[in-house]
């Protein structure tokens, strides 16, 4: 295999060896859901692949409020990206963050940890980079209110939501055991909406009989939307049949309501406060900054305005997939969901195999909507699907299956079966661990 490693920076000018590669070299950014759907349908193709991600881990991201729950442990609804990669021989994974890229010149910077910088070339570009919490211009938020997308996010929430229960225990203030025992999410699409049904069972089944002073069951939990209803990319119907269900298990929802600060002490909203020591931030996303490296048209959002084929038409064999890139079909945008992710993978996937093969492109890429879900604590889901619309708990039932079959490795899918299992027979939660942060193991 010819590497792609051919040159190193910042040093001073160090003698660069450059080697002519015998094969095309496909470098793809973002070892998520995307990338890896790239490198698949690359299988068979006489490339060599660098897949480089800043994480050595992929993340199965709609089961992420689990771990932030204390349902799973980090390790269920993840697996090292070597490993998912090992038996596919013509690809090398590198663990690094991407600084800069130069289409050019046909390369791109990236940062080892612990070596440096590397400039890595390519033949063909993709990147799957995904998106990142967007606080809509107050990131002074984010210190306050973390977002959820990585498990280092969802161990600091689920630290976050156990550390409250133990203050509230803890002290003999009465208000700031009510500061302490108020959870504030912002933003009611899917996420918020099944991070607070799942903190409403844990406060009110798992946690049932375990503290002396306080009931965890009186917790107050607030769904809080600048928008008209929850879960605004499904059917009204449906968001109506959530609602009512997250208010019978304890869930205050506000709607139309604009978050004006979050601070230590909670959140400001329309002109209220409400104090509170939990606020998650599940409001908006935005694209990762590596796509504004390619210097090319994005939306608000970041995101690059992609053409019919995934593909970047003022910058010659470069792809941007997933939720790095927006794409307008019939109408619509399509969806920041897995399933577009994967299938915009595959796409250019088997599109650069074609391209090495000196074939013709197939048609352009045509997002297939399989169906969207959403789970809202134990025994009760909901499904839309073209014109189907489904709620409760044959659905639950449904959407627990797809998750367990969509899990990375077969050790994931055992391993979440057992958890849910006995957390369902049990109501107990295996993972209410609360971290202690970085520590030095010097003694003291
Ligand atoms: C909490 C949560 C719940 C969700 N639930 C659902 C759901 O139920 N159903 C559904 O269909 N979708 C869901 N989604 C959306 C779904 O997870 C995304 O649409 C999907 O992950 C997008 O895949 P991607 O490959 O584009 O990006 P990602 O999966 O986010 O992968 C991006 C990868 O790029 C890497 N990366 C980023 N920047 C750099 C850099 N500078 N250098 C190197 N590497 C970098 C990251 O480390 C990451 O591994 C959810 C998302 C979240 C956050």
């Amino acid at each position: 295999m010819t590497t792609v490693l051919t040159k190193s920076f910042p040093q001073e000018k160090p003698p660069v060896t450059r080697v002519v590669p015998s094969k095309k070299r496909v470098l793809i950014i973002g070892g998520g859901f995307a990338g890896v759907a790239v490198a698949r349908a690359l299988k068979r193709a006489d490339v060599d692949i660098l897949l480089v991600d800043r994480r050595n881990h992929h993340i199965f991201q709609p089961l992420l409020y689990q771990v932030a729950t204390a349902v799973l442990s980090p390790a269920e609804i993840a697996a090292p990206i070597r490993q998912i990669e090992a038996k596919q021989k013509n690809i090398s994974v590198l663990l690094a963050e991407i600084k800069g890229i130069d289409p050019g010149a046909r390369t791109v910077e990236a940062t080892c940890p612990g070596i440096g910088g590397r400039k890595l070339e390519y033949d063909f570009l993709v990147i799957a980079t995904g998106m990142r919490p967007s606080y809509f211009g107050h990131d002074e938020f984010a210190r306050f209110a973390p977002g959820l997308k990585s498990l280092n996010d969802a161990e600091t929430i689920r630290t976050k939501i156990l550390s409250a229960f133990e203050l509230a225990e803890s002290t003999d203030d009465e208000r700031e055991r009510a500061r302490q025992m108020t959870f504030v999410l912002v933003g009611a699409g899917p996420t918020g909406v099944e991070l607070a049904a799942s903190i409403a069972q844990l406060a009110s089944v798992t946690l049932r009989n375990n503290f002396r002073k306080i009931d965890p069951a009186k917790s107050r939990i607030l769904l809080l939307d600048g928008g008209a209803r929850i879960l605004p990319t499904f059917a009204e119907s449906l968001s109506g049949r959530v609602a009512k269900r997250l208010s019978k298990i304890g869930v205050e929802i506000s709607t139309g309501v604009k978050v004006e600060k979050v601070d230590d002490q909670g959140v400001i909203a329309a002109g209220v406060r409400i104090p509170s020591a939990t606020v998650l931030w599940t409001a908006g996303v935005s694209a990762s900054p590596v796509v504004k490296m390619l210097g090319t048209k994005t939306d608000r959002a970041g995101r690059a305005f992609v053409g019919a084929f995934m593909d970047i038409p003022e910058v010659p064999n470069v792809f941007v997939v997933g939720d790095a890139a927006t794409m307008i079909q019939d109408g619509h945008p399509v969806p920041g969901v897995a399933q577009a992710a994967i299938q915009q993978g595959r796409f250019v996937g088997h599109l650069i195999a074609n391209r090495l093969r000196g074939r013709k492109d197939g048609p352009p890429f045509r997002y297939r909507d399989k169906g969207n879900m959403a789970v809202v604590g134990k025994n009760f889901a909901i499904l839309e699907a073209g014109h189907l619309r489904s709620s409760g708990f044959v659905t639950w039932l449904v959407w627990a299956a797809l998750h367990v079959l969509a899990l990375p490795q077969l050790q994931n899918r055992f391993r979440v079966q057992t958890q849910w299992l006995w957390s369902y027979l049990s109501g107990q939660r295996s993972s209410r661990l609360i971290s202690e942060g970085p520590r030095s193991s010097a003694p003291e």
